[in-house]
């Protein structure tokens, strides 16, 4: 059998961005046009196959972007492996309070954390507001992972997990 290696992944981001959607998506391969936003934190789980040799569980915690809940956060990102910042491709603004979130992680968090900055809502394509070159550019500047994602279409999600799950310490 594979061997189980497993991680803790957090979730930051702006309110409404799509970070429940997102894991919904990669959890139990859904999506709710209408969804209650997160109280506190939710935690939920899921594995992906690397290889025949490799399972990674990651052990996610989806946290509420409110400002209120703010100082929870800490909790959350103290001891997690990896960390997928969300922001609306269709609100620069929620790109402002990624990268105030990464300042964070960078400042705050494990100093080996994998940070992926997810780029959501991508299927609004026409309601486009924040260029992927000029993300990307950031994300590359930032040494971050980087994908652009639908929770919606189901686009990249599955990848960005094992994007992940890629440059997590395999030993
Ligand atoms: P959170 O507050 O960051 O957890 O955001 P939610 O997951 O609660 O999503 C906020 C709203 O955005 C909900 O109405 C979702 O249906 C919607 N949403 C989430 N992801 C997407 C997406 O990829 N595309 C579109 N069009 N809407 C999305
Ligand atoms: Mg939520």
């Amino acid at each position: 059998p594979p061997r189980l290696l497993q991680f803790k992944l957090v979730l930051l981001g702006e309110s409404a961005v799509g970070k429940s959607s997102l894991v919904l998506r990669f959890v139990k391969d859904q999506f709710d046009d209408y969804r209650e936003s997160t109280i506190g934190a939710a935690f939920l789980t899921q594995t992906v196959s690397l290889d025949e040799s490799t399972t990674v569980k990651f052990e996610i915690w989806d946290t509420a972007g409110q400002e209120r809940y703010k100082s929870l956060a800490p909790m959350y990102y103290r001891n997690a492996n990896c960390a997928v910042v969300v922001y609306d491709i269709t609100q620069p603004s929620s790109l402002e309070k990624a990268k105030a979130w990464i300042r964070e992680l960078q400042r705050q968090a494990d100093p080996n954390i994998i940070i992926a900055l997810a780029g959501n809502k991508a299927d609004l394509a026409s309601r486009r507001a924040v260029p992927s070159e000029e993300a990307q550019a950031y994300a590359s500047e930032e040494n971050l992972l980087f994908l652009e994602t639908s929770a919606k279409d189901n686009a990249n999600v599955s990848e960005l997990f094992t994007m992940i799950a890629r440059k997590l310490p395999l030993e």
